[in-house]
C-alpha cells in the first residue's frame, strides 16, 4: 500500500448543541482502521487514516471549540492550527446558523489571503418538522463566503462520510496546485 498523505489537521468550530461531538464520535469510530484518541485542552481529539479515491490520508479531527469561550487561547489556537474546518449549525436552530457565517467571516479574516479548506454543515437534517433553516439558504451562505456545503445527520449517520471525504478532496486540491 501506498504511504498516507496528512496527516491533516481538521477542526470542529460551531455553536454548543449543534452536533460537533456526534460528528466526531462517527469519524473516531470509522472501524477500517486502527484509529487514536487522546484528550486535549478539555477537548478530543481523534485520528483516523482514511482512504478515499484510492489514496490513503491521515486526519487528526479537533473537537475543543467552545463557543463560550470568546477570545480564549484555545479558541485562538483552533483558528490558527487547522488545515482546514468545518463550521456546523443545527438546522433546527437558526442563530447558530449567523454564529455560523460569524465564524467564516473571522477565519477568513485572520487567514488572509490563504485559500484554507472551509465546508459549512447543516446537520440535524433528521428533524425536518423543526427545521428553522433551508436547504437554499445553507448552499448560499456557502457560496458567499467560497465554501462548500452539506447538509447531515449524525443521529442517522447521513453524509457523515461524504462529509469526512470532501473536506480530503479539498485539501488535495489545495496541495495539488500549490
Ligand atoms: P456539540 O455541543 O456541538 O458537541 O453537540 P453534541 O454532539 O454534544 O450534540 C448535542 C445534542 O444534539 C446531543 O443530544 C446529540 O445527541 C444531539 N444531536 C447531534 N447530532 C444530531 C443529529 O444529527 N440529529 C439529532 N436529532 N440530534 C443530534
Ligand atoms: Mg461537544
Amino acid at each position: 500500500t501506498p504511504a498516507s498523505v496528512g496527516p491533516f489537521t481538521v477542526v470542529l468550530l460551531g455553536d454548543d448543541g449543534v452536533g460537533k461531538s456526534a460528528l466526531a464520535s462517527i469519524f473516531a469510530g470509522a472501524s477500517d482502521s486502527m484509529g487514536s484518541e487522546c484528550e486535549l485542552y478539555g477537548g478530543e481529539v481523534f485520528e483516523q487514516t482514511i482512504t478515499v479515491d484510492g489514496e490513503r490520508a491521515t486526519v487528526t479531527l479537533l473537537d475543543m471549540w467552545d463557543s463560550q469561550d470568546e477570545g480564549s487561547w484555545t479558541q485562538e489556537r483552533c483558528l490558527q492550527t487547522g488545515d482546514a474546518f468545518i463550521i456546523v449549525y443545527a438546522i433546527t436552530d437558526r442563530s447558530s446558523f449567523l454564529r455560523a457565517s460569524d465564524l467564516r467571516i473571522q477565519l477568513r479574516r485572520q487567514r488572509e489571503a490563504d485559500r484554507t479548506p472551509i465546508i459549512l454543515v447543516g446537520n440535524k437534517c433528521d428533524l425536518v418538522r423543526c427545521r428553522e433553516v433551508s436547504i437554499s439558504e445553507g448552499r448560499s451562505s456557502a457560496a458567499v463566503y467560497d465554501c462548500k456545503f452539506i447538509e447531515t445527520s449524525a443521529a442517522m449517520q447521513h453524509n457523515v462520510w461524504p462529509l469526512f471525504e470532501g473536506i480530503i478532496r479539498q485539501l488535495r486540491l489545495r496541495r495539488d496546485s500549490t
